[in-house]
This record gives structure tokens, sequence and C-alpha cells, in this order.
């Protein structure tokens, strides 16, 4: 019997995070052939070698591209790469990209002009800024899927408005969240709140890496500030502020000499990128956490965590009406009052979300089995 093969295109660790169960759900379908290929858009990430490492999973394939490469030049050496790999080693019946990164264009263009059937994981996400380059990914790789599967219903809807027919989207939850529940026993075993030497619930977690807020000087003292203020106000009820730092926010502290004021801010702890394990771990420990990611809104909504989002609008509003996430502009005194009304409060309105349930892998193995036949 031929197997049925599927190409599942990821460019960045966050984009990984989504696909670790394929392979492992794959087992239960002899019929299927799931590979993944890594473009290594981030390879030189030490985030991306950790992350490998820790959950003991490897990509069948490596595009290695080269390094610091602007947008376009980018996007063509990932279509060059999925060409040569598609045409000598492994033809898909079908691939399937992942959500809404450079990668997942250059994938959902490679399978559009070589007549491979194309999948959208995290499909119909719309922030409805266009001043984001995610936002342009994502709606064009949309118009070229022919199936989309959805995390949540608001991106259901996204989809039928835009005039998507019905039959081509596959409500199946969130697979990000599939690979918090499996690897839950090893995250409650990670040391880090020993290694940092801080207890659970004492901390604050704080990421912050979007160009919007770290890419200009002004943002950068408006972050200091912010944090100079919370290490006052909050003296009693957060002893520290755990900050693991984006490789793109350090270089800009560093670049605009903020580095040193950063530093002496006395509550705040600034720590390397996290390891995936520890920094879920870190995540499940905090009082509370402060963000711009598009990843961490919704772990801290399945946590049952508070957030505040750093950011003036979400491609993930079921973290804002069902879960534990706020919109907040950067103006401090607006965000600290926030953080006191989160401290003072008992009500833990947040619920989990529809299918974020540890299965939506399953689901989308079993759609694709049944598309394959
Ligand atoms: N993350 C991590 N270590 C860190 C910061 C984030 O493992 O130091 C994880 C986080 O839990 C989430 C993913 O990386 O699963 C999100 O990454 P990021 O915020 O860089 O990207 P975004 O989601 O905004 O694309």
């Amino acid at each position: 019997m031929s197997k049925k093969k599927v190409l599942i295109v990821v460019g960045t660790r966050p984009n990984f995070i989504k696909v670790t169960q394929f392979k492992k759900v794959a087992q239960n379908y002899p019929k299927l052939d799931i590979r993944i290929v890594h473009t290594s858009q981030h390879f030189s990430d030490e985030m991306s070698r950790l992350f490998f490492e820790e959950l003991d999973l490897q990509p069948d394939y490596f595009l290695n591209l080269p390094e610091k490469l602007s947008p376009v030049p980018q996007m063509a050496e990932i279509m060059k790469g999925l060409h040569d790999l598609i045409t000598i080693t492994f033809k898909p019946d079908l691939m399937m990209v992942v959500g809404d990164v450079n990668s997942t264009l250059a994938g959902a263009l490679v399978a559009n002009k070589m007549n491979i059937p194309l999948a959208h994981l995290e499909s119909g996400l719309r922030s409805f800024d266009n001043t984001m380059p995610e936002e342009h990914n994502r709606i064009l790789t949309d118009k070229l899927a022919h199936y989309l599967f959805v995390t949540e219903e608001d991106a259901l809807n996204n989809l039928k408005y835009e005039g998507i027919k019905e039959d081509k989207i596959f409500f199946v939850g969130n697979t990000m969240i599939d690979t918090l529940v499996a690897y839950r026993d090893k995250i409650h075993q990670s040391n880090i709140l020993k290694e940092l030497n801080i207890a659970p619930k004492t901390y604050a977690l704080i990421t912050l890496h979007r160009p919007n807020n770290v890419d200009t000087k002004e943002g950068l003292e408006k972050i200091i500030s912010f944090l100079k203020l919370l290490d006052i106000r909050f003296s009693n009820s957060i002893k520290y502020f755990v900050f693991p730092i984006h490789p793109r926010t350090e270089n800009n502290f560093k670049h605009f000499q903020l580095w040193e004021s950063l530093m002496n801010i006395p509550s705040l702890i600034l720590t390397k990128p996290q390891s995936y394990l520890n920094f879920q771990k870190l995540l499940m420990e905090s009082i509370l956490v402060i963000t711009d990611s598009g990843g961490v809104q919704e772990e801290t909504t399945y946590l049952n965590i508070p957030c505040i989002t750093l950011r003036p609008s979400t491609e993930r509003p079921i973290t804002l009406w069902k879960g534990s996430n706020i919109l907040l502009e950067f103006d401090e005194n607006n965000i600290a009052n926030h953080i006191h009304y989160l401290l003072n409060t008992t009500d833990k309105p947040s619920s989990i979300p529809p299918l974020w349930d540890g299965k939506a892998t399953e689901r989308v193995v079993a759609v694709l089995n049944d598309l394959l036949k």
C-alpha cells in the first residue's frame, strides 16, 4: 500500500510548538506518512536548538537558510529550498503550513505553484491591523488554502465573512495547547524557579519583542520607566519581575545604550530566553504576565494566569472574551492600575476555550486521513 504523504512546513520555534504531536498521532494512521520541514527562518536562534533537545523531537528536514536575510530574499530562499525538497526528496500529496510567518506564505505559494493541495493550521485569525506583516501572511495564505484548520470561533466567522466555503473549514481547536498538555509532567519537573532563586507566586513574568514596543529608543525608555514604576508601587505584593529577554529586545537596549539603566532596576530578574519547559513552568507559577507575544496570550488563557498584552489589537480575541487576557495601551499608570485591580480581585472569570483540550492534533490528523483517502 503506498502511503499518502503530508509535508508540514514550519519556520519558527513558536510554530514548531504547534506541531509537536503530529508524528506521534500519525502512528495510529498506517496510511499516512507525515514529515516536518523546518525552513530555518530562525535557525540561528539558540531557543530553537534548545527546544528540539528538551522535547526530544527533530524535524525531518532543514532547509539551512543563509542567516539574517530580509523578508524578500528569505521567502525566495525558502521557496527554492521547498521546491528542491519536494522535487528530489519527498513529494507530498498535501502540504500543511502553520501560523502567520514568512515561511507560512512561502510554503503556501510553493504548494500553489506546484499544484499540491494546501492546508493551513491556525487559519482565520485576524488582528484587522494592516500594519502587521503577519496579517498579510494570514490573509494571503487563507486565500490559497484548500483546507483551513481553525483554533477558535472568531477565526471561523472571519473566514465565513471573507466568503470561504464552510466545507473547507475545520474547527479543530488549538494544537499549541496539545504540546502544553503532552509535556505537563516534564514542565512540572523544571528547576527554573530554584535556578533563579524565586518562589512560586512571588513574581510577574514579562516578555516583549514586537517592533512596536522595542524598536525605538522612546519605546525602550517607556519600558524602563514602567518597570521602575512597578518596582516601587508593587514592592509589597510582587517581589520580582522576571524578564527572559528576546535577542531583538536585548540588542535594541544595547544599541540605544539603555542596557545599564534596565539592569539597575532592583526587582528585575533579566534572563536569557528560556527553554520551552522552563518558560511554561515560569508561566504556571507567576502571579501575572505582561507580554506582546501571540502564543503567550493563549497559554495564559489555558493556564488561567492573568495576562496583560501591550498591543493595540489581538488576532486571538477569544483570549479576551473567554480567557484571562486584556489588551492595554502602553500607558504606565493605566497598566499599574490594572495590576492593582488584578492583585485585589478574587474573581476568576477566565475559562478554557472550546476544543483547547490537548486533542486538537488528533482531530486534524483524522481530517487529513479522510481527505487523503
Ligand atoms: N517562549 C519560550 N521561551 C521564552 C519566551 C517564549 O519558550 O523565553 C514560548 C512561549 O511560551 C510560546 C512561544 O514561545 O509558546 C511564543 O513565542 P514568541 O512570543 O516569541 O512568539 P509569538 O507567539 O509572538 O509569535
